[in-house]
C-alpha cells in the first residue's frame, strides 16, 4: 500500500484529494492547522502541526512516505490576497512551509512531489485585455505577478525546480486556476468569488441588490473540483513535470457569471457593482500543454459545477441562519 501525506489535507482542495487517494488504496497522511471546516476527513491518520516548524515536519515526513502533495499555504480570495493587508504572512508563512517540506523530503528520499502553484504566478502585462488574456505556462517570464501571494508561488516553483536538479527528487508543479465546489470556505473572508456570489445569491430576498466588486467586466474561468483532483491524479502518474495548468478555459465576465448563479436560484436580483479589490484584468486556463502531456479535459460546465456549490452554499446558509 502506498503511503501518501497531504499536506493542508484540512483545506478545500486538499479534503478532497485525502478522500480521492483513500478511496483508490493509498494510506493517506493528512496535515493541516485544522480538521476540514466543512466534511468529514476520510484520511487514515490526521495530524494537526504547523508545517512552519521544521521540528513537526521532520516527525511527520517518515522514511516511509511515498508521495507528498503539498497544497499547505497562507491563502484566501481577493479580499485577502489583493488588499495588501496580508502580504507579509503570505509570503513568510508559504515560503517557510516549502523550504521545510523540502529539505525534510531529500533527508528521509521521499520519492515524489506534487507542489500547488497558481495562475496568479502570470504577468500582469499579459492580463489586462479582458477578452484574450494569455496564460500559457511558458508566458509566466519575465515575471510580474500582480500579488505577492503569485512571487511566492514563482519562488516556489523555482525551489521545486532547484531540489529536482539538485538533488534528484521527483516533482510534479501543477498550477491551479480557480478550484470551486462544495466544501470550500464560503464566509469568514478567505472565500473566493464563486463561493463568495453563491452566498450572496442564497442570502439575498427576492428583489434584491448584491454587490458585486469591480466592474464586473473582469474575466475568469473555474475549475470544479472533482476535475482538478482528476488531473492532479493523472499529472502524478505521468512523466511530465511541469509547470502545468490545472483549469478550465470556459471563461466568463464576473457580472455574466453572478447572471448565470441567480439564474439558478430562481431569483430575480439585480447587481450593484462596487469598488472593491479584484486583481487583473483577464484571466482563463490555457490547456494545450495538459491536453498533450495528460490527455485531459474538464468533465464538468461552469453551469453544472456551479449549479452544485450554489445548492451545497445555499444549504450552509440555511443551517447557520437556523442555528
Ligand atoms: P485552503 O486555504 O482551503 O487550504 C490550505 C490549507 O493549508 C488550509 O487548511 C490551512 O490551514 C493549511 N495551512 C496553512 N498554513 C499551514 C501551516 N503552517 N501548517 C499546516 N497547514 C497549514 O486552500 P485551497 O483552496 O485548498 O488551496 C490549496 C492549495 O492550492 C494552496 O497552496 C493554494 O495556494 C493553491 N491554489 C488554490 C487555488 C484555488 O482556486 N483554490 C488556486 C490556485 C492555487
Amino acid at each position: 500500500m502506498k503511503k501518501v501525506i497531504v499536506m493542508g489535507g484540512g483545506g478545500f482542495i486538499g479534503n478532497h484529494l485525502v478522500s480521492r487517494l483513500h478511496k483508490d488504496g493509498s494510506y493517506v497522511v493528512a496535515v493541516d492547522l485544522k480538521y476540514p471546516e466543512c466534511g468529514n476527513t476520510k484520511a487514515n491518520e490526521f495530524i494537526i502541526g504547523d508545517l512552519r516548524n521544521i521540528e513537526f515536519v521532520k516527525k511527520i515526513i517518515t522514511e516511509d512516505t511515498d508521495e507528498i502533495y503539498q497544497l499547505a499555504a497562507d491563502m484566501g480570495g481577493a479580499g485577502y490576497i489583493f488588499t495588501g493587508d496580508n502580504d507579509a504572512n503570505v509570503m513568510h508563512n508559504s515560503v517557510l512551509i516549502n523550504l521545510n517540506v523540502l529539505n525534510e523530503s531529500v533527508v528521509k528520499n521521499v520519492k515524489k512531489i506534487f507542489y500547488s502553484s497558481s495562475a496568479c504566478v502570470y504577468p500582469a502585462y499579459n492580463q489586462e485585455d479582458t477578452n484574450n488574456p494569455k496564460c500559457d505556462e511558458l508566458s509566466a517570464y519575465p515575471a510580474a505577478p500582480d500579488s505577492e501571494y503569485g512571487w511566492e508561488k514563482l519562488f516556489s516553483e523555482r525551489l521545486y525546480f532547484s531540489y529536482n536538479r539538485n538533488y534528484n527528487i521527483d516533482i510534479r508543479v501543477g498550477r491551479f486556476h480557480n478550484i470551486f465546489g462544495p466544501l470550500g470556505t464560503w464566509t469568514g473572508g478567505k472565500e473566493k468569488a464563486p463561493a463568495a456570489i453563491c452566498r450572496k445569491v442564497s442570502e439575498a430576498i427576492d428583489g434584491e441588490t448584491i454587490e458585486i466588486w469591480g466592474d464586473g467586466k473582469q474575466t475568469r474561468s473555474f475549475l470544479y473540483i472533482d476535475d482538478c483532483i482528476d488531473a492532479v491524479i493523472r499529472f502524478m502518474n505521468s512523466n511530465f513535470k511541469g509547470p502545468l495548468n490545472i483549469g478550465s478555459e470556459e471563461m466568463i465576465s464576473i457580472n455574466d457569471f453572478t447572471k448565470m448563479i441567480i439564474e439558478i436560484s430562481g431569483k430575480n436580483l439585480k447587481i450593484k457593482n462596487i469598488e472593491g479589490p479584484v486583481g487583473v484584468k483577464g484571466r482563463n486556463s490555457d490547456n494545450k500543454m495538459i491536453r498533450e502531456k495528460l490527455n485531459w479535459e474538464p468533465k464538468l460546465s461552469l453551469k453544472q459545477g456551479i449549479t452544485e456549490t450554489y445548492f451545497w452554499i445555499k444549504e450552509q446558509v440555511s443551517k447557520k441562519t437556523a442555528s
